[in-house]
């Protein structure tokens, strides 16, 4: 159980317990690839995909030549191994070919692994890095790691060691929403509903900084759904730069598949958002666990959301991640 609830609640594991990070036509085509650019990788016809996952953590056992951060053992590492061949297994049989990955809990600050992976597969993948927003520069790494492939930086009440209810008043925290203005890196929040206002004050004091909110905001994370806090994320739409990472469906409501107890949240995240601010996600390797399956989590936004139009589907499951990290 802790394994399929990881990442929604990964701020919180890091100490308590280290077991653990256009103008389209509305027409009801199928999906094709309406000329958007593909990868190189794909363009040589190598395995790949036209989608997009805009949250997937890897890691390896090699945990010499990659140290774990403090607090933090092998055996937390569930499963031991994933890899980027491993998770190309799940992936590029459900058509999907770039990647945007998420610094994992085990690695602290530490974003060598990740980075290496964006350097081995740089036509695959982008990142997104954990920092020390408390740290002597925060601004000038992240200006370091935007020429290494990181478009977004996660951040989390843990993070900042203060109450949730001014979880974002640090300095650092100030340093990092202007670098993300100035350098288009989102501010990426591991975030319950009870982060929203402190994050809806920033998003008004930065109003040009990207923001993307992952995991829906883990509604449902601990079962129901509640009207309250569907409206506390759906009122953050106001502010035109913020983006939901819509996924980590094994983690949210009855958890389990079709998720489609997820569709009235999903819609109306969708309508208050628009689809180009929606972006799909598996939070893999945590989808692909137990009796749930990637396809599965492809499958509720490909085939299941009645409410979507076949282009409302291009914008989740490729070009609002397209458009916000892998821009050229
Ligand atoms: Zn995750």
């Amino acid at each position: 159980m802790v394994r399929r609830i990881h990442s929604l609640v990964a701020a919180s594991l890091l100490v308590a317990i280290a077991a653990f990070a256009s103008g389209l036509r509305g027409d009801s085509k199928p999906l094709r690839d309406g000329g958007i650019v593909v990868s190189k990788n794909q363009a040589k016809g190598e395995p790949g995909g036209k989608y997009i996952d805009a949250h997937v953590h890897v890691w390896t056992p090699d945990t010499k030549r990659y140290p774990l951060a403090p607090g933090f053992k092998a055996e937390d590492m569930r499963p031991a191994s994933f890899t980027p061949e491993e998770l190309f297994k799940h992936c590029r049989p459900a058509g999907v070919g770039r990647i945007n990955l998420i610094q994992m809990s085990f690695y602290g600050f530490d974003n060598s692994y990740m980075l290496d992976m964006i350097a081995k597969y740089p036509d695959v993948f982008v990142g997104t890095a954990v920092i020390d927003p408390q740290g002597k520069d925060p601004a000038a790494e992240m200006k370091r790691l935007a020429g290494k492939g990181v478009r977004a930086f996660r951040i989390h009440p843990r993070l900042s060691k203060e109450p949730i209810a001014r979880w974002l008043q640090g300095e650092g925290y100030k340093k990092m929403f202007a670098a993300g203005a100035r350098n288009r890196q989102a501010m990426a929040c591991l975030i319950g509903p009870d982060a929203l206002p402190e994050l809806d004050r920033m998003c008004q004091e930065y109003p040009d900084t990207p923001v993307i909110i992952d995991h829906l905001a883990r509604i449902g994370a601990d079962g129901p759904i509640r009207a309250a806090d569907v409206d506390r994320l759906c009122a953050l739409a106001r502010h035109k730069k913020v983006l939901v990472k819509v996924g980590a469906f094994y983690a949210l409501g009855k958890k389990k598949a079709p998720y489609t107890d997820l569709a009235p949240l999903i819609k109306k995240v969708v309508a208050a958002y628009g689809p180009k601010r929606c972006m799909w996600e598996s939070d893999c390797p945590f989808q692909v666990q137990g009796d749930h399956t990637y396809q599965a989590s492809v499958d509720l936004v490909l085939r299941r959301l009645d409410f979507l139009s076949a282009d409302d589907r291009e914008w989740l499951l490729r070009k609002t991640a397209e458009s916000f990290f892998f821009a050229k």
